[in-house]
C-alpha cells in the first residue's frame, strides 16, 4: 500500500488513485494538502470557472411508498392533506411556471415521493406539458427510485419506461435516490427501495438511449469512509463504461424530523475533505456540484476552494425536500447574488444549461 506521500505524488502526476488510496487520503490526508490538490484538479478541469443555472424544482408529491429513515420529506401514502400530503400535477405546475416570463429558466428539476398510483403516463403528461408551454427549458426528472417505480407499475422495462419519457420530452435525470451503494447500510437506511445495482442500471440504460444525468452519495450518517469510497468506485466504473455522468453532488445528511435524528451531522471540515477527496477519485466526471440548498450557503461557497466548480442554481424557494430535514427555509438565490459572491471569492461565475454548456 502506498503511504500518503506517494499518493500525493500520484495525484500530482494525475494518475488515477485506487480505493485504498482514497481511504487513506480519507483518513490521513491532511486537509490542506487534499484543498490544493483537489483545487488544482478543478483549475485543470475548468480553469476559474464556477458554473450556475437558473433553475427550480418542482416536488408532484410527498406521498411515498418507502420509508428511508433519513427523510424528512415523505408522508405514508395514506396521509391526507391535514398531515401534510400534496398532489401536484401540471395545474399546479402551470402556476409554478406562469410566474416566471419566456428565458427566465433554463431547467426543470422534478422529484418527489414515490407515489402509490403514478406510473410512467403521469411522468410523460408532466414532462410534455412542459416542453409545450416552454419547449426551451431543459427537463431533469424522475430519481432510479422513480424511474425504477414507475416502470414496475406500468408493467415496462427500465430501458422502455426511459424512451417513452424521453420521447415526451425528457432530457436528463437527475442524481437522487443514490443514498449509500453498500448493500448492509442501505439496507438500515433505506430498506426496500432500489438496491444499489438497479440504481446504476437504470443510470447505465439512461446514458445508453441518450439521456446523461447526475449522480449522488448520502454521507455523515452511519455509513464509514470505506463505503463512500466503495460509492464512488461504482460510479467511476460506469463513468469509464458510459461517460454519462455530467456531475457528482455530495448530499450531507440533515438531522431534522427524521427517524435518525439521534445522530449528529458531520463537522464543515468533514465536508470540505469529502468534496477533496471526491474531485481527486473520481477523475472521469466533469463536475463537482455544491448543492447549497442541502450544504448551506456559505459552506457551497467555501466549497468552491476545495474542487468544487458548480454550484446549482437559483432555486427560487421551489424546494421542500431539504428544509423539512433542517436545511435552508425558502431556499433562493437571485443570480446577482451568486454572480457576486462566486466573484469574491476569486471565480468566474458562468451561467451553463443543464448538460453545461455555457449560456
Ligand atoms: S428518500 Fe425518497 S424514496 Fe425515501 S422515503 Fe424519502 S421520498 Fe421516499
Amino acid at each position: 500500500m502506498n503511504n500518503i506521500q506517494e499518493i500525493y505524488e500520484k495525484v500530482k502526476r494525475r494518475e488515477r488513485i485506487s480505493e485504498e488510496d482514497a481511504l487513506r487520503l480519507y483518513e490521513e490526508g491532511e486537509l490542506e494538502v487534499l484543498q490544493q490538490l483537489a483545487h488544482q484538479i478543478r483549475i485543470d478541469k475548468h480553469d476559474d470557472k464556477a458554473f450556475y443555472n437558473r433553475n427550480i424544482h418542482f416536488e408532484p408529491t410527498n406521498k411515498c411508498v418507502y420509508a428511508c429513515k433519513f427523510c424528512s420529506f415523505a408522508r405514508k401514502p395514506k396521509s391526507t392533506a391535514e398531515e401534510g400530503v400534496w398532489d401536484f400535477g401540471t395545474e399546479e405546475l402551470k402556476v409554478q411556471l406562469d410566474k416566471y416570463p419566456v428565458g427566465a429558466l433554463s431547467e426543470v428539476h422534478i422529484t418527489g415521493g414515490v407515489h402509490p398510483d403514478r406510473g410512467v403516463d403521469f411522468g410523460e403528461e408532466l414532462v410534455s406539458f412542459i416542453k409545450k408551454e416552454r419547449p426551451e427549458i431543459h427537463v431533469k426528472a424522475f430519481t432510479a427510485v422513480e424511474i425504477t417505480w414507475m416502470a414496475k407499475l406500468s408493467k415496462l422495462s427500465v430501458a422502455e419506461t426511459l424512451k417513452k419519457l424521453k420521447k415526451a420530452g425528457l432530457d436528463s435525470l437527475p442524481g437522487g435516490g443514490a443514498e449509500i451503494f453498500d448493500s448492509a447500510i442501505r439496507r438500515k437506511i433505506a430498506g426496500g427501495k432500489a438496491p444499489a445495482d438497479r440504481w446504476l442500471e437504470v443510470h447505465r440504460e439512461a446514458h445508453r438511449v441518450g439521456l446523461s444525468s447526475n449522480a449522488t452519495m448520502l454521507y455523515g450518517h452511519i455509513e464509514d469512509y470505506s463505503h463512500r469510497v466503495d460509492h464512488m468506485s461504482r460510479l467511476r466504473q460506469l463513468q469509464d463504461e458510459t461517460g454519462g455522468f455530467n456531475s457528482f453532488i455530495p448530499l450531507r445528511y440533515r438531522n431534522e424530523n427524521n427517524s435518525m435524528s439521534n445522530l449528529k451531522e458531520v463537522s464543515l471540515e468533514e465536508d470540505m475533505r469529502n468534496f477533496a477527496v471526491a474531485r481527486i477519485f473520481l477523475d472521469n466526471i466533469p463536475h463537482l456540484k455544491a448543492y447549497w440548498v442541502m450544504l448551506g450557503v456559505e459552506e457551497a461557497f467555501k466549497a468552491l476552494d476545495y474542487g468544487v466548480d458548480d454550484m446549482d442554481g437559483t432555486v427560487d424557494d421551489s424546494t421542500k425536500i431539504y428544509s423539512m430535514a433542517g436545511s435552508i427555509e425558502n431556499p433562493s438565490l437571485s443570480r446577482e447574488y451568486l454572480t457576486s459572491r462566486i466573484a469574491d471569492r476569486g471565480f468566474r461565475a458562468i451561467e451553463r444549461n443543464s448538460v453545461y454548456e455555457e449560456i
